[in-house]
């Protein structure tokens, strides 16, 4: 067992206007060698002077690291020669940098880690060389540009913490202005020391790695330089200590130079420079330049709003995106619609239109606006998001819009009233069978209506309205019922056993039912024929799309789903990822046998009970099975007697979040087809494999090779699974997985936490890259696999594989 140690030197060019010992400006992409002055050419007796928003933009970096400031820090020479280098030495901070002994908090696969900062210290930035056949061109415009360097300690493990790392200091460094933080043009770069070590040997061999300009690179490269050590050390090597690159047209670190001995730079005081004094005021004037932090934004957000993890983090990840969040907050929007807003049609507009958020048309008054008027029912859904396409288009109010267009909800009688008796007149059969007390041909009619309008009519309003013309008997309620499959839509036949059938009217079973009010309107919709273990993704298209649609509609109090008993735990935590968020309930429940069987039977009365549930207008996703109200993550069904005694169980219960809202707010917006696809593609490259002991790991290589790029792996206990060499060991296809850039996930076996704490081989299997899934039971961890992949394809972003996994790492971690 091997343990790793990283440490990272980062570079952070600040974003001052001019270089930091002469007046020439700080600009990317000019004429060659034409932002240079004798000082930052080095010419023979020009005296630098110190630009003070530099010292103070890296003061006010070191504060936010939590460094110790130093009251007085000075400069020194640090002498070697390069052709990069005009002066033949630098200025740098050796013996008195700005500040010592920060840190920076991070959380890992739920995991917090904190990671020491050794100092941080003001230095100038070397030329630029660039070769061209054989020759060697020099650039002198960056010469003099001002650097923050940072030195952590080597308290990093893996290439995905050094990742996390530097994205998190990207945001720092931009929610500070300290630095436009933006790591393809330079303002960015790192080295990393990496060593590899028996565990509990200390740090190994100390190899660097230089000029890592992304974030990516940085966990690639640390990635593949800590296995190259592994096997080094698996022979019974010895690791060289060097400097390497990486190549990342090859995707692998390459031999640089070997050191053969630390550099003596003879350092020695800047005698031209005095030393800078941090006095009070200056202090002072740090404290007033300081904002919140990401991570103390994130965390407030959380506290304040019950967003999840993914949620704060996508709002928080651009200052300008939470600042406008607050802001449509401020301005009377409800946060929970400002965030899915922003995540979803905003996000895909922005995408579209190729700006940004500061600079869109969208305000956040104008965000305000159109999410007051959706709450106050003068628009729908639909209507909201034409019209802020419009507002991209036209930069205009979308009150201005929508009055223009004449795109109001039409919600009152006098507007309802015509179009209404038109279609009555127009359809006299259904109008009649409606009088006769049958109830489907009300969606009938309303789907007229809506048609009729153009899909401006207020569905509740335009229902009553109906109900009231055509005196059907007087009903308040309206419940959706959906049967999609399972033994309680079943028929049994004569020999006893169950097939797919079509659920027995709902209007026949609950007919003369004294407890049930007779003011519950039923619409009944067969979803399919199947038994619940035949669920096809096209079928969970069909129900998904069905349920976008009518919680897009609207009018209807609660939707109920009448489910097979034994995969319902998969699609109950489905529904949950998609419409955590619904207004209305939804609620799913299941039986053993066709309702009709017996004096009501089980099942009938489950649908009873759901149809009630339902029509309580108890917002969320409900689970019904006796007279329980689960929730719908981390069920298992548990049969334990042959009698009645069968029902479900809630895993985990305490510790489930309700999140307010769905993780795939572009994924519901899509046709059947679409997402028919989708969910056929996602599916066709998640597996779930069960541990056990004896398992081949490469079995799971196999299955990678066949496509399967994101597994669930069920382990044992505490995450712990085979790490010892050998067949047997999940390593080598953890390793291979690494470098296909396929994902895993973690659940337990047992009724506890993957919190990889307790084990070697759980902290290992961290290491190597799977993730735990905390309390998430294997269906409620596989279905949000799913959501997150679905809507990864949905948005239509993420084309390259590296996106691809981060966004959708992004939307498993909470
Ligand atoms: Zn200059």
């Amino acid at each position: 067992m091997y343990q790793s140690f990283i440490g990272l030197e980062i570079h952070v060019q600040l974003q001052t206007k001019t270089k930091v010992f002469c007046d020439c400006p700080v600009t990317f992409g000019d004429e060659p060698n034409t932002r240079v002055c004798p000082v930052c050419m080095g010419y023979p007796g020009v005296l630098p002077a110190l630009n003070g928003e530099a010292i103070t933009l890296g003061y006010l970096l070191a504060r936010a690291l939590n460094c110790r400031l130093s009251p007085v820090s000075s400069f020194d020479r640090k002498n070697y020669f390069y052709p990069d280098l005009p002066k033949n030495y630098q200025i740098t901070q050796y013996y008195q940098p700005l500040g010592r002994d920060g840190f920076i908090d991070l959380e890992f696969r739920k995991k917090k880690k904190r990671v020491r900062i050794h100092q941080v210290h003001l230095e100038e930035d070397a030329g630029k060389m660039i070769h061209a056949g054989d020759m060697s061109l020099l650039d002198y415009n960056r010469a003099g540009t001002p650097l923050l360097e940072i030195v952590t300690e080597p308290d990093l493990e893996i290439g995905e913490e050094a990742e996390l790392l530097l994205q998190e200091l990207r945001r720092i460094v931009q929610y500070l202005q300290v630095s436009d933080g933006n790591m393809e043009e330079g303002s960015l770069r790192c080295d990393a020391n990496v060593s590899v070590n028996h565990r509990g040997e200390g740090l190994g061999q100390k190899v660097e790695i230089k000029n890592l300009n992304s974030s990516r690179f940085v966990r690639k490269a640390l990635t593949w330089e800590i296995a190259r050590h592994q096997e080094i050390l698996d022979r019974g090597g010895t690791v060289t200590q060097e400097t390497r690159l990486w190549n990342e047209n090859r995707d692998q670190t390459e031999s640089m130079r070997s050191k053969e001995r630390a550099h003596d730079y003879r350092y020695f005081p800047e005698p031209d420079l005095p030393p800078f004094r941090a006095d009070q005021p200056f202090l002072e004037g740090l404290e007033e330049r300081l904002v919140e932090l990401p991570a103390a934004r994130r965390a407030r957000f959380r506290e304040q709003w019950g967003f999840s993890a993914s949620q704060v983090d996508f709002l928080c990840d651009q200052k300008s995106t939470a600042d406008f969040f607050e802001a449509v907050v401020a301005a009377g929007g409800a946060p929970d619609q400002a965030l899915f807003w922003l995540a979803g049609d905003v996000r895909k507009l922005l995408k579209r239109s190729g700006g940004d958020l500061l600079t869109s048309p969208l305000t956040p008054q104008r965000l305000a606006e159109l999410l007051d008027l959706l709450a106050r029912g003068r628009i729908h859904g639909k209507i909201a998001k034409q019209t802020l396409e419009q507002v991209f288009l036209e930069d205009r109010d979308p009150s201005a819009i929508i009055h223009e267009r004449g795109w109001k909800q039409l919600s009152s009688r006098e507007e309802l009233l015509p179009v209404l008796e038109r279609v009555l007149e127009e359809n006299p059969l259904p109008v009649e069978e409606l009088r006769q007390g049958a109830t489907r041909p009300l969606g009938f009619l309303m789907g007229k209506v809506m048609k009729a309008t153009g899909g401006r009519a207020e569905p509740a309003a335009a229902r009553t309205l109906l109900q009231e013309l055509i005196e059907a008997p007087r009903r308040v309620s309206s419940v959706q019922v959906l049967s999609f499959g399972g033994a309680i839509a079943g028929t049994r036949r004569e020999d006893g056993m169950i097939e797919p059938g079509d659920l027995v009217s709902l209007a026949e079973l609950f007919q003369a039912d004294p407890e049930l009010p007779d003011s519950i309107l039923f619409e009944e919709l067969r979803l399919g024929r199947f038994l619940s273990e035949e669920i096809t993704p096209a079928d969970w298209a069909t129900l998904l799309v069905r349920i976008a649609g009518t919680l897009d509609q609207g009018g209807v109090q609660g939707i109920v789903i009448a489910h097979g008993t034994d995969t319902l735990a998969y699609t109950a935590s489905l529904v949950h990822w998609f419409f955590a968020d619904t207004p209305v309930p939804i609620v799913l429940t299941a039986g053993e046998g066709p309702p009709g069987e017996g004096s009501r039977g089980e099942s009938g009365e489950n649908l009873r009970r759901a149809v009630l549930c339902a029509a309580s207008g108890s917002a969320g996703i409900h689970v019904v099975y006796g007279d329980t109200d689960f929730l719908p993550l981390n069920l298992k069904f548990e049969r334990v007697d042959s009698g009645g005694g069968n029902s479900f169980r809630t895993w985990n219960p305490e510790e489930l979040l309700r999140s307010g809202s769905s993780l795939a707010p572009v994924a519901r917006g899509v046709e059947q087809e679409e997402l028919t696809r989708c969910l056929e593609e996602v599916l066709g490259q998640t597996c779930i494999v069960r541990v056990y002991p004896g398992m081949r790991g490469d079995i799971l290589v196999t299955l990678m090779e066949a496509g399967i790029r994101c597994f669930v792996l069920e382990i044992f206990d505490r995450g712990t699974a085979s790490l010892r060499e050998g067949p047997f060991s999940l390593r080598n296809a953890l390793i291979q997985g690494r470098e296909r850039g396929v994902l895993f996930f973690c659940t337990s076996q047992q009724e506890g936490v993957v919190d990889f704490s307790g084990y070697v081989t759980a902290h290992a299997l961290w290491r190597e890259g799977a993730v735990p899934m905390g309390r998430l039971t294997t269906e409620s961890a596989f279905t949000r696999l799913v959501t997150a992949q679905v809507e990864v394809l949905c948005e239509g972003e993420a084309r390259s594989r590296d996106a691809w996994r981060e966004r959708v790492l992004a939307l498993m971690e909470d």
